[in-house]
């Protein structure tokens, strides 16, 4: 469906038709939203089905009011640390990048649902931790709120948040430590590797 079905032959005459070229370029959900902010969202995941869980998380923030899926990062395989080798599962990581109308603070309580979400599945079955949504970043937003510290205080020393980061937003800064491709390049790719035998779905 075409929200520009206005500018076709039948449409006010005073109305400029908008180029092809343009019309192709903007996304019709985005036009609904009055004013979308750009965030950034790392997910993890080390019990269960991890990619399934991670697709279902992408899913449950695009079915978001106000929220749009923009871009997926390829899935990440990241060893989990300060537990004996081999005595859990190795976690998936991913970063996605989303156009927003929520608020900051409605877009952690949208993350936190979603964990409850997985983890009411999860107390059936699992032990802990099934999905971990966190906010690396929204807009230029600089906050040292516990509750919903922005950029994410560690996002910036860990390489399966800026590895998956840099793949979606190779330009990306983190406010007052740098850029994601140089933080990469200084911490390095140790203890994770792309998974390319895996592939998360951009929603449609
Ligand atoms: P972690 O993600 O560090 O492993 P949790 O997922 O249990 O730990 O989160 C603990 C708390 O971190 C949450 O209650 C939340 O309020 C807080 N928090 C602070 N900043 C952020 C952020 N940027 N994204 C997500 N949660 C955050
Ligand atoms: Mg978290």
């Amino acid at each position: 469906m075409s929200v520009f079905s206005t500018n076709g032959p039948q449409s006010d005459p005073t109305v400029q038709p908008v180029p092809a070229s343009v019309v192709a370029q903007v996304d019709a959900a985005d036009t609904t939203l009055s004013n979308p902010k750009r965030a950034v969202v790392s997910l993890g995941s080390n019990l269960g089905n991890r990619l399934e869980t991670l697709q279902g998380a992408i899913d449950a923030l695009e079915d978001t009011p106000g929220l749009r899926v923009k871009a997926v990062s390829p899935v990440y395989e990241t060893e989990p640390w300060g537990v004996e080798p081999g005595t859990q599962p190795s976690y998936f990581n991913a970063v996605v990048v989303i156009r927003t109308t929520l608020p900051p603070s409605s877009l952690l309580e949208r993350g936190q649902a979603i964990e409850e979400a997985f983890d009411r599945v999860r107390d059936e079955r699992w032990g802990p931790r099934t999905i971990d949504v966190d906010i690396l970043a929204y807009a230029d937003v600089v906050s040292d709120d516990p509750q919903l510290t922005l950029p994410h205080p560690r996002a910036h020393e860990r390489a399966f948040v800026l590895a998956p980061w840099y793949d979606v937003e190779p330009e990306a800064q983190v406010a007052g430590h740098g850029a994601v491709a140089e933080l990469l390049a200084r911490i390095g790719r140790g203890g994770v590797r792309t998974r390319e035998d895996l592939e998360l779905r951009l929603p449609e």
